[in-house]
């Protein structure tokens, strides 16, 4: 599933998903930042829900950094960032510690 991300008008740091049925080359060309959902699985085989942040626009580390964006599964945490950024593009891993302690 991949995600659309609004910006808070308040705090543009602050980003919400929303779910999208578009493809991820989609969501590169219309929107500036979006979420993409990656399992992985750990060495003791359970699966993990990750999140990579997308955008379209080359992002310094500094700025990739400065989001906070909300869970798109419980809407409730603020996703913990658990992986670097692959490219100026491919920005962080991200985990909410609450939906994937009960997972
Ligand atoms: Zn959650």
């Amino acid at each position: 599933m991949n995600y659309s991300l609004r910006r808070n008008k308040v705090d543009p740091k602050m980003l919400y998903p929303k779910q999208s049925f578009y493809s991820e080359e989609y969501l590169n060309t219309h929107c500036d930042l979006y979420l993409t959902t990656n399992y992985v699985k750990d060495e003791w085989g359970k699966s993990h829900k990750y999140y990579r942040l997308h955008a379209s626009q080359p992002h310094t580390l500094d700025t990739a950094l400065g989001y906070e964006i909300q869970c798109p599964h419980c809407h409730n945490r603020t996703l913990r960032q658990i992986g670097r950024a692959l490219s100026m593009y491919d920005l962080g891993l991200f985990v909410c510690p609450d939906c994937d302690s009960k997972e």
